[in-house]
């Protein structure tokens, strides 16, 4: 190797580790100089007050991927705090990500999870959103200032006092673990601004995996604002890939999946889709040029973003989903700058807009796709996860940790 390229290649791994030391700027230290005090409360109103919850679940240990089971105490009930026992935790891509530390160093013993329903088995003295006996999920997030601009307008995600706190890994002075700890576990503690609440006439199993699958794709495809009969394409028919076809069909879009999986055709066109594009290679892209109005891509590793984004019309948008590996995607500019698309990425969605799709999704029939497994079968599950054998969510039955 040349000096020259010994430079060049000390130089890529100084920008991905300040890239991710960024990121864990942004995302990770969150917040953490206002957590702490906020909760510093005479006592929860019921649950052994003061003491911490027992909590069992499946844990990584490490970034092998692998994941077992784990006994913890998660911090007691606050004043502003619900207890949820959890019924389902349903498993995204992300939960994979960053145990593995695609997305940088992570804390463990960490137990993942952001798509988390239960019923609430205890509440804090001012709670009045739920009730003991209440349905609630619990999703990509748990806590944040509450009191900024972003905050009090519903887009907790974007808390310009940085203190976003996400479901599980992030710092957390409240937490005996030190970090936030995640649903696949038997119970969890949230401030319960950050709870929705689950109509009756939506299973449990059905509602997990809106809780991010679905609030990261509806979100965008509502700012969206489609028009009946424009094209919206999506790219990456997963977990998330699939709920964006229902939901851009149910707005009347005509919808065009873009998928490496030729065996996933016959599903994709029963999600609501108009026509499948299998892209077992890049030229298959090249006869719908300038087709779309709208594209969603939700593929979770680096691909090439210019070819895709070429079948939107010029001008039109292009929304990116999913999170690749230290959160990098390589854009050829060339390849935007002649499609002339508006290319933006987007993160979850608030509180508010959470709450709606799953009112949006139980309302109007759409329905995930799941497999329902035991917490025995978690690892095998993120091998077809990783492997793209997923059919279109896993959710674990909470009974089984
Ligand atoms: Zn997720
Ligand atoms: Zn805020």
């Amino acid at each position: 190797m040349t000096t020259n390229e010994n430079d060049k290649v000390s130089r890529r791994r100084f920008l991905t580790q300040a890239s991710l030391a960024g990121a864990g700027a942004l995302l990770g230290s969150a917040g953490t100089g206002l957590l702490g005090t906020a909760y510093a409360s005479e006592g929860p109103a019921s649950v052994a007050p003061g003491q911490n919850i027992r909590s069992r679940g499946y844990a990584a240990f490490d970034n092998s991927g692998v994941l077992r089971p784990w006994e913890f105490e998660r911090r007691p009930l606050g004043d502003d705090d619900v207890l949820i026992e959890i019924k389902y935790a349903s498993i995204c891509h992300s939960d994979i990500h960053q145990m593995k530390g695609d997305w940088g160093p992570q804390r463990y013993p960490q137990i993942p999870g952001h798509e988390i329903v239960g019923v609430v088995t205890a509440v804090g003295k001012n709670v009045t959103r739920f009730q003991v006996g209440d349905r609630a999920g619990v999703g990509c997030m748990v806590d944040s200032c509450l009191e900024c601009d972003s905050c009090t307008h519903g887009e907790e995600q974007f808390c310009e006092k940085g203190g976003t706190l996400f479901t599980y890994g992030y710092p957390d002075r409240r937490s005996p673990t030190g970090i936030t700890q995640g649903g696949y576990s038997t119970n969890i503690v949230v401030r319960d601004h950050f709870a929705v609440h689950i109509p009756d006439h939506l299973s449990f199993q059905e509602a997990a995996p809106l809780l991010c699958a679905g609030i990261t794709t509806y979100s965008p495809i509502m700012q969206a604002t489609l028009q009946v009969g424009d094209k919206v394409g999506v790219a990456g028919i997963g977990g998330l890939g699939h709920m964006a076809v229902m939901l851009a069909a149910s707005k009347g879009a005509e919808v065009y999946a873009f998928t490496t999986s030729p065996g996933k055709a016959q599903d994709i066109l029963s999600l609501g889709a108009k026509e499948v594009v299998v892209v077992d290679d890049l030229s298959k892209l090249r006869p719908h040029r300038a087709r779309l109005d709208y594209m969603i891509s939700t593929i979770p590793t680096q691909y090439d973003v210019a070819a895709y984004s070429s079948v939107v019309r010029p001008y039109g948008h292009f929304t990116q989903v999913g999170m690749p590996d230290a959160f990098r995607l390589t854009v050829n500019n060339l390849g935007l700058a002649v499609s002339r698309v508006n290319f933006n990425a987007s993160l979850i969605g608030g509180i508010p807009e959470t709450q709606e799709v799953i009112h949006y999704c139980a309302d109007n029939g759409i329905r995930p796709r799941i497999e329902v497994i035991d917490a025995a079968g978690i690892n095998d599950a993120w091998a077809k996860v990783v492997n793209k054998q997923a059919r279109y969510r896993y959710v674990i039955d909470a009974a089984t940790f």
